[in-house]
């Protein structure tokens, strides 16, 4: 009886969330142009103010290289070291361009999908990101925003492929498109999804990860688009 039920709560859950496509878009510079400045006081009393998410990664980069940290995101051991890094611009949505180019992409919801937004943020953002999203007209409830609070994307992404095992010992996922600026997230999802022996097990054999680069020109955005 037991098992019966099992597989009947397993049968309703394929019913009700026949998923097999993710689509996961970055916050800053992805959805939205900010902003959102970081100003820090190092320990020796220098200050700085980052005015971009290049100076920030070249910041916290040096700063890591400098202390002899070697987490994928120092942030926290930096404030452990005495580090004032005031990240308050980004517990909110400061002064926003949209990026069309991308928010037109995700306003259309296709079947047997699941949009998501992961931001490096921390939680703090995710009701603002939500009410931004209905400013511009996106069903904000069609949207799961997740916070990874510096984690490795690559990482939750990996979890999130490993979440749901059909009867044949495949993920339910067949299809990722991910959208994003940071070349350093891109890497790392790159890494921990296409060369990643364990994942190979449960991922289909039609998988497809589909990156999407948001990448500034002149007059605008472009997508330039790799897959693995
Ligand atoms: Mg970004």
């Amino acid at each position: 009886m037991k098992l019966l039920l099992e597989n009947w709560r397993k049968y309703l859950n394929e019913m009700e969330e026949p998923i097999t496509t993710l689509r996961i878009f970055d916050f800053d510079e992805t959805i939205a142009h900010t902003r959102s400045e970081t100003r820090v006081v190092a320990p020796d009393g220098s200050e700085a103010t980052l005015r971009d998410q290049q100076e920030f990664e070249e910041y916290m980069k040096a700063a890591a290289a400098k202390e002899g940290i070697e987490t994928f995101d120092p942030v926290k051991d930096l404030q452990e070291l005495g580090y004032q890094i005031d990240l308050s611009d980004f517990s909110i949505v400061k002064d926003p361009d949209e990026i069309t180019i991308v928010t037109d992409i995700m306003r259309n919801f296709p079947e047997d999908s699941k949009t998501y937004i992961m931001t490096a943020r921390r939680g703090n953002s995710i009701g603002p990101i939500i009410d931004y999203l209905e400013d511009i007209g996106i069903n904000s409830s069609q949207v799961r925003v997740m916070a990874t609070q510096g984690k490795s994307k690559g990482d939750v992404v990996a979890t999130m492929i490993n979440q749901k095992i059909m009867d044949d010992g495949k993920s339910n996922i067949h299809r990722i498109e991910y959208y994003e600026d940071s070349q350093r997230n891109i890497d790392d999802v790159l890494n921990k999804i296409c060369n990643n022996e364990q994942l190979s097990e449960v991922k289909p054999v039609d998988f497809a990860l589909v990156i999407n680069k948001v990448i500034k020109i002149d007059d605008g955005y472009k997508l330039e688009q790799s897959s693995c």
